[in-house]
C-alpha cells in the first residue's frame, strides 16, 4: 500500500482562507452531461455523485421513506486505509458505524487529499466501491469549499464526518454555519485534541479512532457483502474529480484511469501553477527544483518529496550531475563553452 504516512508533520493551519478557491464545483449546479464528454469542467456538479450513489448504499434505501442525507469526508493522506485493510472494504464500515450511531442515513463517501501520489491500484479500488474521488490537496481551504458546496443540495438535519488529522480539516470554525450533526474520526496515535478538551467548542457530536471504526464493522455482513454479490463493486461508473482543474472524471468504465493519468499530465501541473502561492522573484513558494513541480503548500511538499517518482527523479539527477562532472575533469575546456547549471540546483531541500 503506498498510502504509509507516518509522520505526517505539524501542519500549521493558515489563515483559513489564504488562496480561496476561485472555482470550486458546485454540489448544486447541474451541466448538461453528454454522455461521451470526457471532462465536464465547471458546469458539472456533485449533485451527480450525490443522487446517483446514495441508492446503491443500503443503509440509504433499506428503510425507505425520508431519510437523512450523512457527507463523509475521507482525508487519504492523513487516514491511509490500515495495512491488512481491503480498501473496498471500507466504504461499508462507514456505512454500517454510521447505521450504528445513527441509524438508517443516505450515505456519500468522498475520499479527499492530494491523490497525486497515492497508487493507481489503491485509487482503483477505493473508486470501485462506489466512493468519489477527489483531488483536493488544499486541506482545510478545499474542505470548506466542499462542504459549502454540498450544503447547497444538503439541508439539515443531516450529519458530516470528517475522517482526518489534518489540523487545518479539524477545525470546529469550518463546520459551524451549517448546522449539521457532526462527526470526527482521527487515527489512534493521532495527536489532535480530543472531544474533552475541545470543551468549548461543541461542534463534533462524537469521535472515532479509525482504526477500531474499521475493525468493529469488518463483520460477516461486510465480508459476505463482498464475496457473495458485489454490491460495492461497480454498481455505479466511478466518478472522479480534479478541484484543482475543476475536472469530472465520470461517464465510462475507464473514468478513473483518465483520472489518474490526468494527476500526472502537463495540463494539470500548469493548472497547478496558476493555483499555488507565489513567493520570492514570482516562483511558487513551494517548489521541487528537481520536478519542476509547484506545491500548496510545505505538507504538499512533504507528499512530493516522499513520492517514488521525485526519489527517481533525484537519483537520476545525481547520476547525471556524476557524469557531468565526470566528463568535465576528462575534458575541462569544455566548461568554456557550456554553461551548465550550478550543480547547486539539484540539491533538494528536504521538507520533512
Ligand atoms: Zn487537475
Ligand atoms: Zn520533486
Amino acid at each position: 500500500m503506498s498510502l504509509k504516512l507516518s509522520t505526517p508533520f505539524p501542519i500549521v493551519a493558515p489563515s483559513l482562507f489564504p488562496n480561496s478557491n476561485p472555482s470550486g464545483i458546485r454540489f448544486s449546479r447541474w451541466g448538461n452531461v453528454n454522455a461521451e464528454q470526457r471532462k465536464v469542467g465547471r458546469s458539472l456538479s456533485l449533485s451527480l455523485a450525490h443522487s446517483s450513489r446514495t441508492d446503491q448504499i443500503r443503509c440509504g434505501i433499506a428503510g425507505g421513506g425520508d431519510v437523512l442525507e450523512t457527507g463523509v469526508w475521507w482525508d487519504l493522506n492523513t487516514c491511509p486505509v490500515p495495512d491488512g485493510v481491503d480498501p473496498r472494504c471500507v466504504r461499508p464500515c462507514i456505512v454500517s458505524a454510521l447505521e450504528k450511531q445513527i441509524g438508517l442515513s443516505s450515505v456519500n463517501v468522498y475520499a479527499i487529499g492530494n491523490l497525486e501520489y497515492i497508487s493507481a491500484d489503491l485509487l482503483k479500488k477505493i473508486s470501485s466501491s462506489g466512493i468519489v474521488l477527489i483531488h483536493a490537496p488544499c486541506g482545510g481551504n478545499d474542505l470548506y469549499n466542499l462542504l459549502e458546496d454540498w450544503s447547497e443540495d444538503t439541508h439539515p438535519p443531516g450529519y458530516v464526518m470528517l475522517i482526518s488529522q489534518d489540523i487545518t480539516m479539524v477545525d470546529p470554525y469550518l463546520f459551524r454555519g451549517f448546522g449539521f450533526t457532526n462527526f470526527v474520526v482521527y487515527p489512534k496515535h493521532s495527536e489532535l485534541p480530543t472531544l474533552d478538551q475541545l470543551k468549548d467548542e461543541k461542534v463534533f457530536a462524537k469521535e472515532f479512532v479509525w482504526e477500531t471504526l474499521l475493525s468493529d464493522n469488518f463483520d460477516e455482513y461486510v465480508r459476505g457483502t463482498l464475496l457473495s454479490d458485489n454490491t460495492y463493486e461497480m454498481v455505479v461508473k466511478p466518478l472522479c474529480i480534479c478541484n484543482i482543474c475543476n475536472d469530472v472524471y465520470h461517464t465510462c468504465d475507464e473514468a478513473c484511469d483518465q483520472f489518474i493519468t490526468h494527476l500526472k499530465s502537463e495540463e494539470h501541473i500548469n493548472e497547478l501553477f496558476n493555483y499555488v502561492p507565489i513567493g520570492c522573484k514570482d516562483k511558487p513558494k513551494h517548489f521541487c527544483e528537481v520536478c519542476n513541480y509547484p506545491a500548496y503548500d510545505e505538507y504538499n511538499l512533504f507528499l512530493h518529496n516522499q513520492s517514488e517518482e521525485h526519489n527517481r527523479k533525484l537519483v537520476e539527477k545525481q547520476a547525471q550531475e556524476e557524469e557531468d562532472c565526470e566528463s568535465r575533469k576528462r575534458n575541462p575546456q569544455v566548461d568554456l563553452f557550456n554553461e551548465e547549471p550550478s550543480l547547486e540546483r539539484g540539491k533538494h531541500e528536504d521538507a520533512a
